[in-house]
């Protein structure tokens, strides 16, 4: 049978005015919101409203991801502070690699590291990175990070919180000669 669509739409129009708004009342400001604010000002003097993240998952379960997209809500207002993951490794100043490497993953993240501009930070994020965490080395994984690239700074955790990666980009950058000295990838984890 052939309808017309205008009583489906109106049917619709009245189901919506009748249903009402159903979406949360804002959240009222809490302790925390203080907490992200004075990190938020430190982001800002730290990183001088430039700063752009490169994300490459290895090999994760994905669970560190939800963390990161978690991170680039408006709550934290990463952009605000100068913050932005960006799609290109030329773009980037910081690799923030989630996972265990797995074998077929190590290629591609030496070539994204390789494409970075010097100088650059590599954080390892996550157990599995840090450490290679539930998943170890094994036939599909070569483990944690920094056996596959320079590491600067590693944030643990399974998985880390938004705040945990604020505070590790924050503590990469404080850290005295941090910034990474013009290498590639195969400089320091290749064995001679
Ligand atoms: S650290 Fe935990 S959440 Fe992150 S990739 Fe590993 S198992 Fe998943």
């Amino acid at each position: 049978m052939v309808t017309t669509g205008e009583p489906i739409m109106l049917d619709l129009l009245t189901r919506i005015r009748r249903t009402g708004l159903l979406t949360e009342a804002t959240a009222k400001p809490d302790l925390r919101d203080d907490e992200v604010r004075h990190m938020h000002d430190r982001l800002q003097r730290v990183f001088g409203r430039a700063l752009r993240i490169r994300h490459v998952d290895a090999g994760s379960c994905n669970g560190c991801e939800l963390e990161i997209q978690a991170l680039t809500n408006p709550y934290y207002n990463l952009e605000g502070a100068g913050l932005a993951f960006v799609a290109s490794p030329r773009h980037a100043d910081v690799l923030l690699v989630t996972g265990p490497v797995s074998v077929n993953m190590v290629e591609a993240l030496r070539r994204t590291y390789d494409a970075m501009p010097n100088p650059k930070w590599v954080m390892a994020v996550g157990d599995c990175g840090a450490c290679g965490g539930v998943f170890g080395i094994n036939y599909a994984s070569r483990g944690r990070v920094a056996d596959v690239l320079p590491v600067d700074m590693t944030v643990p955790g399974c998985p880390p919180t938004p705040r945990a990666l604020l505070q590790g980009l924050l503590l990469m950058a404080s850290m005295p000669h941090s910034r990474s000295p013009f290498r590639t990838s195969r400089e320091r984890t290749d064995p001679k």
